[in-house]
Order: structure tokens, then C-alpha cells, then sequence
């Protein structure tokens, strides 16, 4: 073969214009990795997710007549990483190019970067090309014209500039409907009523057998509810008719109950979300293609899916999604080791088997080791609240994100975690922490109907720990968050009450602190 290129795991574009054309002198190749599978401990659907959709592509290139090396685990095992790999496959093939697109974490574009200086540096040098991974709305080299190092970035106006360059519900100019943000209208809680409605999950059963028992056989270590029938999508068709079920079904009430959190049905793990996230982060479609069938979706019905719906939908898509990964790339490698408040507590122990009282992590957790999966709210204000309020390590905080969701790579996850979640980077994602007492999680949820915890109480052996722990995030940091215009209200809150009760308050919280692993 004269060029050997190279496609990482999450990298399944079929729309690439590498495939536009076909090439016998052109080898592609996917390999299964132990750098891959052990760079942080997976949950083990994500393992089995990602080896399964790889495997589908390289059919599917092959199909389409294309040169493919797929190699499993048994066949790269020999080498211990990517680079030995390649250099060991350029030699035997006989290769003079070698050409990668630009990978998503850091980690693997700097061990990439590296090896291709090798290469031009060897005295019989192999020609490497770089290709961009055409799969995001913002293109690589477009980052640093939005975003600069250690600056607090807004996502809303990143999110209008998006629009207007994309054209995407917008009117001359003007965003449809006169407004760019519907929040007020959505984030609404569940009623009882609305729990029938509650639409079935679309879930798939791929037969993984094959791919769990190569994981036994090299010992690969993962955690999380095995399944030999994955209900993840591992193919572009299956990753249609997701999108398809979500337009139909769960679009019309997406916006309304983003926000809510119930565990009062079977369905409550995956309420009105779409799912589609590892389908995206896999690149088996493109965000406008996800974009375009919900637009036509509520063009088509808009007596069904309203505009705030839609608009908060897309805000994830082309808002969040871009945003973060802009956020990453003009930070790191400095930003996966802010820690702005100190945090250094290790994670409790339920988070790896989700054994506590407080149902709110206890749904969360479980949810989230039975399917890889857990919906942003619950993410955010349940998990990475808790670990925000206790001061849990953010490295710890990370690992954990980044093994357990099916949907997990650095360059969404790290910005999400140490960054909106945690509040480690100083404020450049966020302008206040995202913190919350039990009253938040009872008014989005049902959990605390169901929790051996008092969430009215602050103090005694019932209270909700997220009560007081909440008071004592507050009090602990109050010299960085006192005078931050969007929380003099809860410090004005918190002053207000005698001197006992807040000795009272944050004498229980350090109880909680003190017994974490108990609680
Ligand atoms: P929906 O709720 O249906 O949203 C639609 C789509 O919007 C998602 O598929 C996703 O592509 C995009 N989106 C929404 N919010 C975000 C966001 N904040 N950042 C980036 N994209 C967003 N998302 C990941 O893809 N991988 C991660 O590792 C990840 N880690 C997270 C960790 C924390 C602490 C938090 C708070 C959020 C994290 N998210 C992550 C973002 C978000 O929670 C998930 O994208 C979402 O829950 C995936 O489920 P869904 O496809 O049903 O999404």
C-alpha cells in the first residue's frame, strides 16, 4: 500500500471526503487498543458500544469497496500503543504516506503530533498529512478566532453567533420567533399526570458476545451492568431511527422537561432526551444532519413541536456541544489540572456501586452503572452537585465522568466536569457554581418522596444532607463568592439567620463531611 490512514474509534464519519473516492493503494485502519481501554476505567457498554460501532464501519467501508485493516484486540496486543502499532504496519505494508484526521483529546493528537515529527525526521521520511475530522460546525482551525486561554467565554453568545453563521432558526437576520432563548417557557418539573406519558425508550439489542469475551480474555478492567444485547446504537442506521423515534417522540416535550427528574416510571432513565450523544461523539452523523431532521420535524408539525422546544434543542446541539469543545482546545493541557477551590477529598464508594440513602444519587448512580447513561440534570445538579458541595477531587471527579457514560471523551467531558460541573476552572465556563439544597432537587424531581431523607430539614438525623452541605459549600468559599452579583442573595439569605442556626447547619454539614461514605 502506498498511504496508510488511520481512523481512531471515534472517528466513524462516513461522510469524510476520504471516502468519497476509492483507492486500492490506500489502507485504512482500526484497531482495537489496550491504550484505549485503559486510559481511565470504562464502564464496560462504552467499551463494547465503541468496539461494536467500530467494527460496523469497517464493514461498512468494506462494502463500499474500500481497502480496510480491522484489528481486534488479539491482533494488537503485541504492541503497546498506537505509535509501535503504526510504525510496525507503515514497515510492513510498505507505506511512503501516512495521513490521520485530528483527534478530539488532547492526549491522542500530542502522541500523534509526535510521532509524525518521527517520521518526517527518519532518513527515509514518510509523508504524514493532517486532515480535519469534518464532523463539527466549528472546524478545527477555527477555534482560536472564538476562543482564547483562561478567559471566561458566555456560551449564549457563541451559541447566537452559531446561528447566524449556520442561518438556523433564524429570519433576515433576527431569530424566529424575536427571542434567542426560551428557558423561562421550558424546565418545567413533572406531574403525576405526566407520568403515563412518559414515551418508551428506543433501545436496540446489539449481540456483543463476541466483543465481551475478548474484554475477559485480555483481562480488560470495566465496571458497569454487562449486556450481551447493547442497547446503544452501533451503526448509522440504528443511529437514524433514534433520531427519527426523538423527533417523533420525545422532541415535542423536550425543552419543557429537560430539566426534570423522576423515578417513578421504567422509562424515567431516559424521559424526553434523545440518546444520541454517543452517536454523535462517535461521528456516525453529523450535528447538522441531527439538526436538520428535528428543524423539518417542527416545520412539519409546529402544532406538535413548538418553538421553544426546538429552540432548546437545537441551543445543546450547535450551542453546548460546539462551545465546550472550543472551551478545551484553546485550555488545555493546563485545564485538566484546575482545581480553583482546593478540592481533595476522595469519591465516596456508592459511586461505583450506588449503595446510599439518598435516593436522588441513588437513582442517578444506578441509572447510570445499569445503561452508561444518565441525562444531564441528573449529571449536573445531582452527582456533580453533591461533588461540588462535599469537595470532592476533581481528578477523582473526572475519572469517574470519564468512564462511566456511554458518551464520554475528554474534550466534552473535562469541560463539562472540572469546568460547568465543578467549578474548578476559576470561572471560565461558568459565572457561579452550580449549587443546589434539597429544594431544588424536590421541586425537578420525585426522589425525595421516595428518600430516607428529610429534604425540609437542615439539621437533625434525617435531614437531607444536601441542605446543610449546601450552607457550608457557601460559607466555605465565601471570601471568592460573596461579592459575585448572581449569589449576594443567597449570602444576604444566609446572614440573615441567627448565629445558632448556622452553627447548628454547619456543624451537621461537617458530620456529612466526616461520614460521607455513610451517608
Ligand atoms: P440531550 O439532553 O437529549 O441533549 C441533546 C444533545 O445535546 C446531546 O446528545 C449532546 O450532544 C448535546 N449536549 C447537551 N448538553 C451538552 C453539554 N453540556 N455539552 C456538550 N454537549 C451537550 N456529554 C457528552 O457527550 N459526553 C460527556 O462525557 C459528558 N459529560 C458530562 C459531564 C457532566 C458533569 C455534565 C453536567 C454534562 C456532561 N455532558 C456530556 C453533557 C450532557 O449531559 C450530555 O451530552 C447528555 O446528557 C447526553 O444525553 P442525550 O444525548 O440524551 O442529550
Amino acid at each position: 500500500y502506498r498511504e496508510l490512514r488511520l481512523i481512531l474509534g471515534d472517528q466513524l464519519n462516513p461522510k469524510h471526503s476520504w471516502f468519497k473516492t476509492r483507492d486500492e493503494s490506500t489502507l485504512y485502519l482500526i484497531a482495537e487498543l489496550r491504550q484505549e481501554t485503559d486510559y481511565v476505567k470504562h464502564h464496560v457498554q462504552k467499551v463494547c458500544a465503541f468496539f461494536a460501532a467500530m467494527q460496523n464501519f469497517a464493514h461498512a467501508l468494506q462494502q463500499a469497496g474500500h481497502e480496510v485493516l480491522y484489528l481486534t484486540l488479539d491482533d494488537t496486543q503485541a504492541y503497546p500503543d498506537l505509535p509501535t502499532l503504526l510504525q510496525a504496519l507503515l514497515t510492513r505494508f510498505k507505506c511512503q504516506a501516512f495521513a490521520y484526521q485530528q483527534p478530539d483529546e488532547y492526549r491522542v493528537a500530542e502522541q500523534l503530533l509526535d510521532f509524525a515529527t518521527i517520521l518526517k525526521k527518519r532518513a527515509n521520511p514518510v509523508r504524514v498529512e493532517r486532515y480535519d475530522s469534518e464532523h463539527f460546525l466549528l472546524p478545527f482551525d477555527d477555534i482560536p478566532r472564538y476562543f482564547s486561554a483562561n478567559k471566561h467565554h458566555t456560551m449564549e453568545y457563541f451559541y447566537r453567533a452559531m446561528r447566524r453563521r449556520y442561518g438556523i432558526l433564524m429570519a433576515e437576520g433576527k431569530p424566529v420567533g424575536g427571542q434567542w432563548n426560551f428557558d423561562k417557557e421550558n424546565r418545567q418539573a413533572l406531574r403525576k399526570d405526566d407520568l403515563a406519558a412518559i414515551p418508551t425508550p428506543l433501545c436496540f439489542a446489539n449481540d456483543v458476545e463476541e466483543i465481551l469475551a475478548r474484554l475477559a480474555r485480555h483481562q480488560i478492567s470495566t465496571f458497569g451492568k454487562s449486556q450481551s444485547k447493547l442497547l446503544w446504537p452501533t451503526n448509522k442506521k440504528q443511529a437514524l431511527q433514534l433520531l427519527s423515534h426523538f423527533c417523533q417522540t420525545c422532541l415535542p416535550f423536550f425543552g419543557q422537561f429537560q430539566d426534570a427528574m423522576s423515578c417513578q416510571t421504567e422509562h424515567s432513565w431516559s424521559l424526553y432526551h434523545c440518546r444520541l450523544s454517543f452517536a454523535l461523539n462517535s461521528k456516525m452523523f453529523h450535528p447538522l444532519d441531527v439538526i436538520t431532521s428535528a428543524i423539518d420535524a417542527y416545520q412539519a408539525s409546529p402544532e406538535r413541536i413548538s418553538l421553544p422546544q426546538i429552540e432548546g434543542f437545537i441551543r445543546q446541539i450547535l450551542g453546548w456541544r460546539e462551545f465546550v469543545r472550543g472551551i478545551y482546545w484553546c485550555n488545555m493541557p493546563k485545564y485538566e489540572s484546575l482545581n480553583s477551590l482546593h478540592a481533595t477529598r476522595p469519591l465516596p464508594d456508592y459511586f461505583w456501586h450506588g449503595e446510599t440513602q439518598m435516593q436522588c444519587m441513588q437513582q442517578a448512580i444506578k441509572q447510570s452503572l445499569r445503561f452508561g447513561y444518565a441525562h444531564h440534570i441528573q449529571r449536573l445538579m445531582v452527582t456533580g452537585n453533591f461533588c461540588l458541595l462535599t469537595g470532592i477531587a476533581p481528578d477523582d471527579v473526572d475519572a469517574w465522568y470519564l468512564g462511566i457514560y456511554v458518551d464520554a471523551l475528554q474534550w466534552v467531558e473535562l469541560p463539562n466536569t472540572r469546568g460547568m460541573s465543578q467549578f474548578a476552572d476559576g470561572g471560565i465556563i461558568a459565572t457561579k457554581p452550580y449549587v443546589a439544597s434539597g429544594n431544588y432537587l424536590n421541586k425537578m424531581s420525585d426522589y425525595c418522596q421516595h428518600c430516607h431523607y428529610n429534604v425540609k430539614n437542615k439539621v437533625g438525623p434525617d435531614a437531607c444532607p444536601f441542605n446543610s452541605l449546601y450552607w457550608h459549600f457557601l460559607q466555605r468559599h465565601e471570601a471568592l463568592f460573596s461579592n459575585n452579583p448572581r449569589m449576594t442573595i443567597l449570602y444576604r439569605q444566609w446572614y440573615r439567620q441567627d448565629e445558632a442556626t448556622r452553627h447548628a447547619i454547619l456543624t451537621q454539614a461537617e458530620q456529612y463531611l466526616l461520614t460521607l461514605n455513610a451517608l
